[in-house]
């Protein structure tokens, strides 16, 4: 998996970019957290305490030298004995990052531990999780009792009545593995607010990893003409704006459009979702691949839903928090709440987990101009539309739609438009 690309920048500079995206991801709190890297001369670099997350600057971060020097214009982050005692367990994790994500900060207090399985990616983006007992924020016994956690091989450690504690190979490594967990938490109460979930087993979840990207032969020589440069930067946006929106995570999505013909572009598998740039995206032309790229392991399904589906243009896959409620429950979401919703989506039915793997026919019998978006059990939305801008807002208003059903399971019983109201909107709105 390439991750966000840190690999090059400055430990200062990595720490400000992922802190900043924790904090606009809803994933910490002003004061809450801590992020830290160590570089080859085991110095480490980490986070001010008690400094503004929302608005760290590189000069903000404070270096620790190896021989205990500190240098910076703050006091270093409070929990640094535990990130330090982590550093020593573990020689393999170069990034640690702590925060209080309320999710996770949900099973923290009822000292559970959220089931991975939940989702296709997760097992392994998160590998198993451990979990350290209550002590004292910053103290040296918190230190030894998260590291004792990953001294048993765990990348990422529930704190009860506290948080979350995660450990990478890079920081790109470490913001993937804490943005999965927290998806999983959340869709695990989600899902838990309006019925209960359902797991893969690790058999399905090894098919998902086994599923061999549909390598359709290579194409030569590969033109890039300005249309089909539009279309790439038109994903490229797209997919930051997804992930911004809270609609797609680092660790899964795919976004394909047609461009000429059944020809179309797709983005690749393994590439954290934030960081995909221009040149990730992979031209299908004549049912061959752009040479030496790999496209998404759905490329099959898109190529024959653009090839069934004049009218669809545009396609996205992905996972979003309330949606997924409805995936791993295999309920129905009902889109019959506001004309909004009925009018964009008309109808999502679900389909067991594996429907949109190569081969499988289920959702290409389903899709058409009113049935637009499908769940996948399990796995994922996919949300077909015409103009891609167009496809991402059926997606905003789909889960905007399983956010209200299920905040609104709490309060009662869903009353939904009826059957004449529902044919007034048909007449009006869809001829
Ligand atoms: P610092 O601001 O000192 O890093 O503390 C935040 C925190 O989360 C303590 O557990
Ligand atoms: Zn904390």
């Amino acid at each position: 998996m390439r991750r966000l690309d840190t690999k090059l920048m400055h430990p200062r500079d990595q720490i400000t970019m992922i802190i900043d995206k924790v904090y606009r991801s809803g994933l910490t709190t002003t004061s809450g957290g801590n992020i830290s890297v160590i570089d080859e001369n085991r110095d480490i670099w980490v986070t001010p305490s008690a400094i503004d997350k929302g608005s760290l600057r590189p000069s903000d971060i404070i270096c620790i030298r190896n021989n205990g020097a500190i240098e910076g214009r703050h006091k270093p982050s409070s929990e640094y004995p535990f990130h330090k005692a982590i550093y020593k367990a573990r020689p393999d994790i170069k990034a640690i990052l702590h925060a209080h994500p309320p999710a996770l900060v949900s099973f923290s207090i009822v000292g559970q531990i959220p089931n991975t399985n939940v989702i296709p990616q997760a097992k392994y983006v998160c590998g198993p999780i451990g979990y350290a007992a209550y002590e004292l924020p910053g103290s040296e016994v918190l230190g030894e009792i998260i590291a004792k956690e990953f001294i048993k091989g765990f990348n990422a450690v529930i704190m009860e009545n506290h948080g979350t504690v995660v450990g990478g190979t890079d920081l790109g490594d470490a913001f993937q593995r804490f943005e999965t967990l927290e998806f999983c938490a959340r869709t695990i109460i989600n899902a838990s607010t309006i019925g209960k979930p359902n797991y893969l087993t690790d058999e399905q979840i090894d098919e998902f990893e086994e599923q061999i990207p549909h390598l359709l032969p290579e194409m030569k020589p590969v033109e890039h003409p300005s249309d089909e440069r539009a279309i790439r930067e038109e994903i490229k946006r797209i997919v930051h704006r997804a992930c911004t929106q809270g609609l797609m995570i680092s660790s899964y999505g795919t976004v394909s459009v047609r461009w000429r013909g059944n020809d179309f572009l797709i983005t690749p598998p393994k590439v954290a979702r934030w960081d995909i740039q221009n040149e990730d995206i992979v031209q299908i032309k004549d049912g061959k691949r752009e040479p030496g790229k790999v496209p998404s392991r759905s490329t099959w399904l898109h190529q024959e839903i653009y090839r069934r589906n004049p009218h669809v243009n545009s396609i996205i896959l992905t996972q979003t928090p309330y949606l997924m409620a409805y995936s791993v429950t295999a309920q129905k979401l009902d889109v019959r709440t506001i004309p909004e919703s009925w009018i964009f989506l008309q109808d999502i039915p679900n389909v067991p987990f594996g429907s949109h793997f190569t081969g499988q026919e289920t959702i290409l019998n389903l899709l058409s101009k009113n049935t637009p978006a499908i769940i996948v059990n399990n796995d994922s939305v996919i949300v077909t539309g015409d103009k891609l801008l167009g496809t991402l807002d059926r997606l905003e208003v789909a889960e905007f739609s399983a956010k209200s059903l299920t905040m609104g399971a709490s309060l009662g019983k869903l009353v939904p438009i009826n059957d004449e109201q529902v044919e007034a909107l048909r007449k009006k709105f869809l001829g």
